[in-house]
């Protein structure tokens, strides 16, 4: 057997060095948080586990890359051992533990008309979580025009056991749909109290066993499924998929009030079909211009969770039945779908924890006066405008930034003057990431650095005091 060997660091010493990690969602450190687990120390070997909420988390690599060097800096440490995990947090009310106790959160997906792409992004979004190491369900609610077993590919229907229903397992996410069990091109004429017997068997009639999100996919509008669903137990929040011609019409206002008047946390805002993504060049033509899900949410203070584009590729593997997050995982779409899967995630985390510290600039709109220039208004007033050069120059990710030692492993030389990003998306409420025309795009911008890479005299003033 291993011989332990007597340490010659303190415990205390490590939480201490572990405290300047920050998880970004949250805004808090991690040891206050409660993430650090199982810390073990054996001589100058030091090994511990970092529990994040949820195991779709952007920035889990960085804090373990952060996280081990703050540690392996301490004297008397020369080995560091950092385990990354999840335990997704949930609602709790007995309402809900009634019918599915071990369902830890509930996320209709909704919109204010049909045709939007819920369904399509509801199948997608549900694909993408479970690949990131989550475990998923998705009701399809819409009762109406039930298209997640086509979209899913699940031909063969659910088995019922003792009278409950035993979901179809595919792609990782267990799925209940009533398309399964209605005559197909069968319209199907519903009165109020047969919807609410409906979701009451889709929710405490189903063996869902243990999930940490259960997607429902709802008939579009505000009708009798939504308040039925709402009524029956209490929802993490709800994600509001929309286009970007809707937004111009105010339909999707009208999802988002009815959530608000049921007092259903709005999770966000998904802007779906935004621009135009060219499958030979990958060109992406803003056919109704650009940014209006972004000022909207902006404006009536409900998250951003990203811009899914128009593409041929997403609509084809819809009609498939294998999605395009598990089809495709590498192209530009199935990315804009796991990146607002990490952003709903990010936002089932922060309501469940109690909210964010908020002790750190926020953005409050982007925009890019030219090609190669970014423009960002704070919500403190300040204005940030940079080149394409200086932000791509900025990366702290672990190709252009030594993860060890900080030194710039990237050669400014090497970047072209002209670089400029192809899109701006938001990751959590803490940062964005820029996919920029030279192909990088793996670096997250926190809004910090942000604010520390801001060109105009005050700022530069205070970073070179910083440096000093
Ligand atoms: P909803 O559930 O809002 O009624 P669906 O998800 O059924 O809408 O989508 C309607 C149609 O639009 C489907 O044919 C689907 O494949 C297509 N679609 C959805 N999103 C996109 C997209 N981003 N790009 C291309 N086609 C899409």
């Amino acid at each position: 057997m291993k011989e332990r060997t007597e340490p010659t660091i303190a415990p205390e010493d490590i939480r201490a060095a572990l405290c300047q990690i920050k998880d970004p969602d949250l805004g808090r450190d991690i040891v206050t948080l409660g993430f650090v687990k199982n810390l073990q120390i054996d001589g100058e070997n030091v090994s511990f586990a970092i529990e994040l909420t949820t195991p779709a988390c952007p920035v889990r690599d960085q804090m373990k890359e952060d996280a081990h060097r703050a540690v392996l800096s301490l004297p008397g440490v020369t080995n560091v051992e950092v385990e990354m995990t999840s335990k997704v947090r949930g609602t709790q009310s007995e309402q809900k533990d009634e019918l599915v106790p071990l369902v830890k959160n509930v996320i209709p997906v909704a919109s204010g008309k049909g045709g939007v792409g819920k369904s399509t992004v509801s199948a997608n979004l549900a694909v993408g979580l479970a690949r990131l190491g989550a475990r998923v369900g998705l009701m399809d609610a819409d009762v109406y025009g039930p298209s997640i077993p086509t979209i899913m590919g699940a031909t063969t229907p659910p088995t019922a056991e003792n009278g409950t229903i035993v979901p179809v397992l595919r792609y990782g996410v267990k799925i209940v749909s009533m398309g399964f069990f209605a005559p197909k091109g069968e319209a199907t004429i519903w009165r109020g109290p047969m919807l609410a017997k409906v979701i009451d068997k889709f929710l405490g009639g189903v063996e869902w066993g243990e999930l940490d999100y259960l997607l429902v996919d709802l008939p579009p509008g505000t009708g009798d499924v939504q308040l039925s669903l709402c009524q029956k137990i209490p929802l993490t929040g709800a994600a509001v998929v929309s286009t970007p011609q809707d937004l111009a019409f105010n339909v999707a206002e009208k999802a988002i009030f009815m959530f608000t008047k049921l007092r259903t946390p709005v999770l966000g805002l998904v802007e779906n079909m935004s621009g135009f993504e060219c499958r030979r060049c990958g060109h992406r033509e803003e056919i109704f211009g650009s940014g209006g899900a972004r000022r909207f949410a902006a404006a009536s203070e409900v998250p951003f969770l990203g811009e899914i584009p128009l593409s041929t590729d997403i609509r084809t593997t819809s009609d498939e039945g294998n999605p395009i997050v598990q089809s495709m995982p590498e192209s530009l779409s199935a990315r804009a779908f796991l990146r607002v899967a990490e952003n709903l995630a990010a936002q089932v985390s922060t309501l469940t924890m109690g909210g964010v510290s908020t002790d750190r600039p926020e953005i409050a709109e982007i925009a890019q006066p030219s090609e190669n220039e970014v423009q960002i208004l704070w919500k403190d007033g300040h204005e940030s405008i940079y080149t394409g050069y200086a932000l791509r120059v900025g990366c702290r990710c672990a190709l252009c930034v030594d993860e060890i030692s900080g030194n710039k492993r990237l050669r400014e030389e090497s970047i072209s003057k002209d670089v400029r990003p192809l899109s701006i998306d938001p990751v959590g409420r803490y940062a964005i990431r820029f996919h920029w025309s030279d192909g990088h795009s793996t670096g997250i911008y926190t809004f910090e650095l942000l604010r520390e890479l801001c060109p105009c005299p005050i700022c530069a003033d205070n970073a070179e005091a910083r440096t000093r």
